[in-house]
């Protein structure tokens, strides 16, 4: 069959930041938001991409002529990405495809409607032309295409959640081997809900200070002898961080391996069945966060501490930082219910002079599938 219609999730990771370019791990889950692409070949060997969230009209590209910057730039350059990473991989057995996107995963809210758009391409082509890629391998060609072609670097948790996720489950994804186990994660069946609170925030510092971080972590990894800081053991770590001159990239290391045991820890809670004391996890990743990775801003803080004076039971900011969203998990009802948090959250930002944040129920949703 030559069309059909593809969707992808965006993601929340649920704990586990700014581990996956330290081979470390990372636990998302997805959300019900999706981009959907309605995809046809075509075989004149043009890629034609249209998305009704995005300003301007169809962008049309020769897939033969796909390269890094040679594209137009913009939000066709994931997409075009994709078709480029896989083209490479599979030696142009890739043509023209038209395809048309819409989306309810917010744009630029740290969850990861960039890599919901790879994704859902990534897919398409994959059935169109018979390709055959298994979903790991996928996501591995979408970030490729996000780094590489959009120019964005990002680790590898986010296309691996958008492909791999199943619904009441979050994702245990070790980032070194991509081996992955799906935790039963269904905070409902336990009277509570998870909200994701986005800020709608994006502080410019953003981009470079991702590569300031990753550049820290690679050179806290180099002094330590270690491959990547996955490898420097929570037992001991004092031991480990009075071996580091530096003082910045102590607290960049001591933030990776304290979050690599918080994900551990949270999966050990999930599998029994506890998922309650999940939420001091939460908030204590969000002060390692805030106070030794220091990704975090104003805006994340308030949510993060006005959800936890409002009687939530955990929350941290999501995401690579610098604003975007926080989850927030809490009682579904009650005096500290989300229908409270969501109006305490509502005015503590009034209070702040700050525009209203955009809060939704996040339940652990799919992953990427054919709908039709
Ligand atoms: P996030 O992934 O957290 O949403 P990014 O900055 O990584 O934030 O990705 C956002 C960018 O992805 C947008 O600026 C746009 O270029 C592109 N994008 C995401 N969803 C769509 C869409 N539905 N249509 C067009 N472009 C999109
Ligand atoms: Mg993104």
């Amino acid at each position: 069959m030559g069309e059909g219609v593809w969707a992808a999730p965006g993601r929340v990771n649920l704990i586990g930041e700014h581990t996956d370019y330290n081979d470390g791990f990372a636990m998302p889950f997805a959300l019900p938001h999706t981009v959907v692409a309605a995809a046809a070949r075509r075989d004149d060997g043009v890629l034609r991409l249209r998305s009704a969230d995005a300003p301007g009209g169809p962008v049309e590209l020769r897939v033969s002529g796909l390269a890094p910057g040679a594209g137009p730039g913009g939000w066709s350059d994931y997409p075009a990405g994709v078709v480029w990473a896989l083209r490479e991989t599979v030696r142009g057995a890739v043509g023209g495809v038209d395809i048309s996107f819409t989306s309810t995963v917010p744009m630029g809210a740290g969850l990861s409607s960039s890599a919901a758009l790879e994704v859902v391409t990534a897919l398409a082509l994959n059935d169109l032309y018979e390709l055959g890629l298994e979903r790991r391998r996928l996501a591995r060609l979408c970030q490729r295409a996000e780094n590489v072609y959009a120019g964005a670097p990002t680790g590898i948790m986010d296309q691996t959640a958008s492909a791999c996720c199943t619904a009441g489950h979050a994702l245990h994804l070790d980032t070194r081997d991509l081996s992955q186990r799906q935790i039963p994660f269904d905070p409902a069946a336990h009277g509570l809900a998870l909200l994701a609170v986005d800020t709608r925030v994006r502080h410019a510092l953003s981009d470079g200070a991702y590569g300031e971080r990753r550049a820290g972590c690679a050179a806290g990894a180099a002094a330590l002898e270690v491959e990547a800081l996955r490898d420097v053991p929570y037992e001991g770590l004092d031991e480990e961080l009075a071996r580091l001159a530096d003082e910045e990239i102590r607290r960049l290391v001591r933030h990776v391996v304290t979050e690599n045991r918080r994900v551990e820890q949270v999966v050990a809670h999930l599998r029994a069945g506890d998922v309650r004391a999940v939420g001091p996890l939460l908030s204590e990743g969000h002060a390692s966060l805030r106070d030794d990775f220091r990704v975090s801003c104003p805006e994340l803080d308030l949510v993060v501490e006005t959800a936890l004076g409002a009687g939530a039971l955990g929350a941290r900011m999501t995401g690579g930082g610098f604003g975007g969203s926080a989850v927030v998990l809490a009682e579904a009802e009650g005096p500290a219910g989300v229908e409270v948090q969501t109006a305490v959250l509502t005015e503590a930002f009034a209070a702040a002079g700050l525009a209203a944040p955009r809060i939704f129920s996040a339940q652990p949703s799919g992953g990427a599938a054919r709908l039709s």
